[in-house]
């Protein structure tokens, strides 16, 4: 084969840079939106442009000298016929000098300040003028880019590409919502507006041709999320039925409580859901401390009855941890077809012979409930029949994980595919539930269990700190146990298991410090009191023991970081303290004090705070206090925060819409929702079309 075939020329560093963009179609090219605009489409005379303002005059150099004062700068004088201007360069090249030589015609623009020596533009754009240039008949877009990539040669580019793409309207008119502009007159009108736009409107995004742009991109969206819930539809999962007197009867019978109407109605579309021929893609969501766990084991407890595996995975290796010793306590006295339940753990930590075995009693099929981290969804993980997925805690999980188990379960059931249940106690917003969770089915607990005292919240300063190791002193000598958290902020564990767990020298990372140095100062103060210490970064069996001790009652008191975040469960612990409270998320707050208040004792919460506070941390601390409903934190967390974080992971999917803000654009995204059904009712070929022109190479994401 001839050798150029087998190395396609170099690309120029623009051309690489365009790709690294994702500039690589021309309707990529074309959809590249300007950042802003500068106006060249008239001149102004120098003695009518005000302080501050942005102009472009025509002038003539009288003056051209270099300075050196405080550093060496090129000043060039120049006059209009009604004022005259300096001109300031701090950096420049002998091209600038060649250019604003005396006498030269030029055209500058910038911004006009009043300076030492009168007015002056600074680094103000420049360029030479001979005879009759006519001034640009649009303003002039400038683009987002990289330093590869200049500006003169990214507007060819895009250009060209406006030239070629293909705008043509997809969308019957009486879909569009009216008043707005068609396709191609808003790509083109937001590329090169006249001058006389309304520029406010314009970099606002609240023009009309803007409103186009997003309905369009919403609208791909809307259809891509249809389509995904049509297609799911017609995949076969294994109709899971509950048998008369099978598990799910003798799970209820056991249980040490009677379920909520709440968690019965959920229980009710869940097993809906799973009896029916294709899969199951549910939310789960309920506050903490609602009790969907003992919904997932209902719904383990039918899947296993129907004859299939059910795997449940958690986000850190102590969550996996307690499901399974919970899971494994209710289901022990259940008989399956008159023989006990066969669990298998499966976490990162578990290595070489016990892993391996593991495997192979899940890939046989002996092992019918799985549970674990996300090393269950690893490659060489085999399940001989899943018939149920269930995730905990779903917004801890990363895209990449997210598609890994997306991949397992496509290729798990050989043709059929298993069902799939997510839980979270983030309630996700409503504009979020329509956009990127529309293809989710939604189940909410919407209540807690009955019995649940309320959690008192205290905000103590720093100071205080004596006076709060006492207070816990009383609190233990009555038989409670207490939480107490240090800010070290730990992701998931699910993300973390090939981190180093101590810095390049070998020290434990800096933070660590400070929850071993409050365990040693609790151990100290607290004499004959059992005080444990808990952190990411211990060997997995150790953290498996302290929990166990501290769930067992054996250990009063816990220090720990966010390890405990996310579902831990020991509802005899009644006090939680968090140091540094002002350092934490809202949710992250509001996980951890639901740490507490799970049993009849009254339960309390201090948050230990320093004198200094930011103005966002006391919002934050306020509403902890104000409030103990997890959607009302939602709300303000979504206030002080901004959306990005509340989709965990999903924010790298956030890209894919780039134009539209879901908080701003909610009527759109209403209207959108509606025409991509009407659109893939009436003309299924052009609503493919649509996303395709809009999300190219991007689908795959969207499935995460
Ligand atoms: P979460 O929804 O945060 O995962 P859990 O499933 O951990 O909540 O449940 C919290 C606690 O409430 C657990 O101790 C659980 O056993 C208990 N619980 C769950 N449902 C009920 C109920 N219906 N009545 C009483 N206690 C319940
Ligand atoms: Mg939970």
């Amino acid at each position: 084969m001839p050798e150029q075939l087998l190395s396609p020329s170099p690309l120029s560093a623009p051309q690489r840079a365009l790709q690294k963009l994702g500039l690589v179609r021309d309707m990529d090219l074309a959809l590249h939106m300007p950042l802003r605009y500068e106006d060249e489409t008239r001149l102004s005379l120098i003695a009518q442009v005000r302080d501050g303002e942005t102009a472009q005059i025509e002038a003539q150099v009288r003056e051209a000298r270099i300075e050196t004062r405080t550093r060496r700068q090129l000043l060039v004088t120049v006059h209009d016929g009604s004022a005259t201007l300096m001109l300031r360069f701090v950096h420049f090249y002998p091209s600038h000098q060649k250019t604003l030589a005396v006498g030269a015609r030029v055209r500058v623009r910038g911004e006009v300040r009043m300076g030492f020596a009168g007015r002056e533009m600074i680094h103000p754009t420049f360029k030479a003028v001979q005879g009759d240039v006519p001034l640009a008949a649009a303003l002039t877009p400038v683009y987002p880019t990289v330093a590869q990539l200049p500006q003169a040669y990214l507007r060819r580019a895009i250009d060209n590409a406006l030239q070629r793409a293909d705008l043509s309207e997809l969308m019957p008119t009486e879909l569009v919502p009216a008043g707005l502009p068609a396709l191609r007159s808003a790509v083109h009108f937001l590329h090169k507006p006249p001058p006389d736009a309304p520029l406010a409107a314009l970099e606002q995004r609240m023009h009309p041709a803007w409103q186009r742009l997003k309905f369009e991109e919403l609208l791909a969206q809307q259809i891509s999320q249809q389509l995904a819930h049509e297609a799911r539809a017609q995949l076969k999962a294994p109709a899971l039925r509950a048998v008369p007197e099978g598990l799910p009867t003798q799970l209820l019978a056991v249980l040490p409580f009677t379920l909520t109407a709440a968690q019965q109605r959920v229980v009710e579309e869940i097993a809906g859901d799973l009896a029916a021929t294709a899969p199951m893609h549910r939310l789960l969501q309920g506050d903490v401390g609602s009790g969907k766990t003992v919904v997932a084991a209902l719904a383990a407890a039918v899947t296993l009855d129907a004859g299939w595996q059910c795997v449940l995975m958690a986000p850190t290796e102590i969550l996996a941890e307690q499901h399974w010793r919970k899971l494994v306590e209710w289901l022990a006295p259940l008989r399956l077809r008159d023989a006990p339940i066969q669990v298998a753990w499966l976490t990162g930590s578990r290595k070489g012979k016990a892993r391996a075995q593991e495997r192979a009693r899940v890939a046989s099929g002996e092992a019918q409930l799985i549970v674990g981290t996300h090393a269950v969804i690893q490659d060489e993980v085999q399940f001989a029949r899943l018939g149920l997925a269930i995730v905990d805690e779903q917004h801890r999980f990363g895209v990449q994980q997210r598609l890994a188990l997306r991949r397992k379960l496509t290729d798990a059931g050989r043709g059929l595919e298993p069902h799939l249940l997510m839980m979270t106690a983030t309630p996700i917003p409503r504009t979020l539930a329509m956009s990127y969770f529309a293809d989710l089915d939604v189940s909410t607990i919407d209540t807690l269990p009955p019995g649940r005292s309320p959690i008192v919240t205290r905000l103590l300063p720093e100071s205080r700190r004596d006076a709060l190791i006492e207070r816990v002193q009383a609190a233990v000598a009555q038989g409670r146990q207490v939480y107490w958290v240090c800010p070290l902020i730990e992701e998931g564990e699910a993300t973390e298991d090939d981190k180093p767990k101590t810095d390049l020298l070998g020290r434990p990372p800096l933070d660590l410090a400070n929850v071993t140095a409050t365990h040693q100062e609790l151990s100290e103060a607290l004499p004959g009191v059992g005080v444990g210490l808990l952190h990411g970064r211990l060997p997995a069996a150790q953290k498996a023991d302290v929990m166990a001790r501290f769930s067992a009652a054996e250990l009063a008191v816990l220090v720990a970081t966010t390890v405990i975040e996310v579902g831990v469960d020991v509802p005899n612990a009644s006090v939680m303290v968090i140091e540094h409270a002002d350092r934490f998320g809202l949710a992250q707050l509001h996980q951890l004090r639901g740490r507490v208040g799970r049993g009849a004792t009254a339960s309390v919460c201090m948050l230990l705070h320093g004198a200094a506070v930011s103005a966002t941390g006391r919002d934050r601390l306020r509403a902890m206090v104000e409030t103990q409903d997890g959607f009302e934190i939602a709300r303000r967390d979504l206030e002080i925060r901004g959306p990005g974080e509340l989709m965990g992971e999903r924010q790298s999917g956030d890209n894919l819409l780039r134009f539209a803000d879901l908080q701003q654009d909610e009527p759109l995204l209403v209207k959108a929702r509606q025409a991509a059904a009407t659109l893939l009712k009436c003309q299924p070929a052009k609503a493919r079309a649509h996303m395709l022109r809009w999300l190219g190479e991007r689908m795959e994401l969207l499935k995460a």
